[in-house]
């Protein structure tokens, strides 16, 4: 097995030697327990309440979205359902350990049955039971191994309370047989930037000691790697660390042609580190991620503060806003908890949204609030628009509310293939690729099984993207790019030569994409594009443009 596939995270490449997580304790048995109820009770709550008070303590020395993590599962661990769900065990005359165990596990197949993020929060649950337990029996946690040189780590899936402390100096890299894009450790990895790959379900073979290449940018993991393999590898690793190191200069061609390198945000707690590596605004800003634990709407007054937040950290820059996009992976209950058989193609997005008109009202009037209260370029657009319909609906709307920038996301394959249409009426276009490869390819992007179809490489979703390009340009409107994709260096230049004049991504991947975009002059971008364009698959797309920026490379830089 020399390859094995998986989600990538990041861009990074490293090799190193595997060390692999200890193994789950034993299940306890579910023999009588020898001491009363009140004993068992009282043992239970001793080890459920140190256990969260270290979890929380591990969040405060870690800091960041670590602390956030971990203050979330101690409250889980503290959970009253789950409290009087042991209860009821142990007074069944159960022993805590089984309570606990058999409690937990039934809780965690609740969550796993909802699936998207609730469903990757199991494996959080699973490490607090895995910890109470532990505590019952007076032994260490199962936990990160310390071989005593720096290894790439292999786990079933990492717990929070592992990735917040892990040691950057020891851990070159992880691979997880289980999680998906938005399990805990692809989260941590990412904020950490931390090379790592998960959901590689064959990483289950992996022999302690064996040297791998783990190269996150393709989701590869390479085993018994050739000393070509690992000197290549050596050498992307150097490179990425030179792009770090470089100046932040604005966005641009080899040529000189401006591409404006924005940032994806969740919080506007994140505008300052996305400033800092060298974000010239922000090409999308989730604004669902402020309201996921919310029950009801935020209010308007709530709305605005985060919203004068963002805006007030980048004055005079472009800020694009997403109205909320709930529905699939990112659940909002006040808007949209019906159960659906297939959320990706339900009531989501703009859909959600006209549903509970008021919800968007308010939104954008807490939207124009902000504006009229700051300095920055305010640019508001539509999830999951799928129709020409939709987009007058919604520009319409904006402008009611005095939205002076109104577009939409092209993230459904329709929106696309009408992008001219769309764009005689929006005031600019961002294309959502992670949706928009989601649908075009029908694989679900939440499902490690069809990940291998999750490849915005593939040359059906450039076609599109070069509808979207050709229309603005037609229209003279603005194309952006604010999927995953245009964190991929080469991609991004493909993107550029499809059309898209700004990318928006993680603000750790600014850097790399900044360097590579300076290699190429748009008529190099064009030429790369169009050998992506004619490849088979994602595959054949990815090597002809690797192939054809090699050759425009050689050809400009003798
Ligand atoms: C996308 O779909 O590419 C996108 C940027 O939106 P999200 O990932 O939030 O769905
Ligand atoms: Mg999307």
């Amino acid at each position: 097995m020399p390859e094995l596939r998986g989600v990538g995270i990041g861009l990074g490449v490293a090799q190193g030697p595997v060390a692999r997580m200890s193994e789950p304790l034993p299940a306890p048995s579910d023999a009588p327990s020898e001491k009363t109820a009140d004993e068992e009770t009282a043992r239970v709550r001793e080890a459920v309440s140190a256990v969260a008070r270290e979890l929380e303590e591990r969040g405060a020395k870690a800091g960041g979205a670590a602390r956030d993590v971990l203050e979330a599962q101690a409250m889980m661990a503290e959970d009253p359902t789950l409290e009087s769900e042991v209860d009821t065990r142990i007074g069944q005359g159960k022993t805590g350990e089984w309570a606990v165990y058999d409690a937990f596990a039934s809780f965690r197949d609740q969550l796993t049955a909802m699936g998207g993020y609730l469903g990757e929060r199991a494996a959080d649950l699973d490490d607090v039971a895995q910890r109470v337990i532990a505590h019952l029996r007076g032994v260490p946690a199962p936990g990160v191994p310390d071989p005593g040189h720096p290894f790439v780590l292999v786990a079933k899936d990492l717990a929070p309370a592992d990735t917040a402390l892990l040691d950057l100096d020891k851990v070159l890299a992880l691979i997880t047989t289980d999680g998906g894009p938005t399990s805990h450790t692809a989260i941590l990895a990412r904020e950490k930037s931390i090379v790592a790959i998960v959901g590689v379900a064959a990483a289950a073979a992996l022999a302690e000691g064996e040297p791998v290449i783990v190269d996150a940018a393709k989701g590869v993991v390479t085993t018994a790697p050739t000393a070509d393999e690992l000197e290549q590898a050596q050498n992307r690793a150097d490179a990425r660390r030179d792009a770090a190191s470089a100046p932040l200069t604005p966005g641009a061609l080899g040529d000189g042609t401006p591409i404006p390198l924005l940032a994806n945000l969740g919080k506007p707690g994140g505008a300052a580190e996305a400033v800092e590596l060298g974000a010239e605004g922000v090409g999308l800003f989730r604004t669902e991620f402020l309201f996921l634990s919310s029950t009801n709407a935020p209010t308007v007054e709530q709305q605005r503060e985060a919203y004068t937040e963002l805006l007030d950290a980048f004055p005079g820059k472009k800020v694009v806003v997403r109205a909320l996009d709930a529905g699939a992976d990112k659940p909002l209950a006040f808007l949209n908890d019906a159960h659906e058989e297939n959320p990706a193609l339900g009531l989501r997005g703009l859909r959600a949204l006209r549903a509970s008109e008021d919800i968007l009202r308010e939104q954008l009037t807490a939207l124009q609030q902000a504006d009229a209260a700051t300095q920055a370029d305010l640019w508001v657009m539509a999830p999951m628009v799928a129709t020409v319909e939709e987009t007058r609906y919604f520009t319409d709307l904006c402008r009611d509310y005095g939205i002076k920038t109104a577009g939409v996301m092209v993230e459904v394959p329709s929106s696309a293939l009408l992008a001219d249409r769309v764009l005689a009426i929006a005031d600019f276009a961002s294309i959502g690729t992670n949706d928009l490869t989601q649908y075009t390819l029908a694989a679900d992007r939440l499902l490690g099984s069809v990940a291998s179809f999750q490849d915005p490489w593939h040359p059906a979703v450039l076609r599109l993207i070069r509808e979207v390009g050709d229309a603005g340009r037609t229209n003279g409107k603005p194309v952006g790019i604010c999927g995953e994709a245009a964190a991929d260096p080469l991609l991004a230049v493909v993107l550029v030569g499809l059309g898209a004049n700004s990318l928006s991504m993680a603000p750790t991947a600014l850097a790399d994409v900044r360097a590579s975009l300076l290699d190429y002059t748009l008529d190099d971008a064009r030429v790369i594009a169009e050998a992506a364009l004619t490849a088979d698959d994602a595959a054949g797309a990815r090597s002809a443009a690797l192939e054809a920026a090699a050759t425009r490379k050689k050809e400009t830089q003798p």
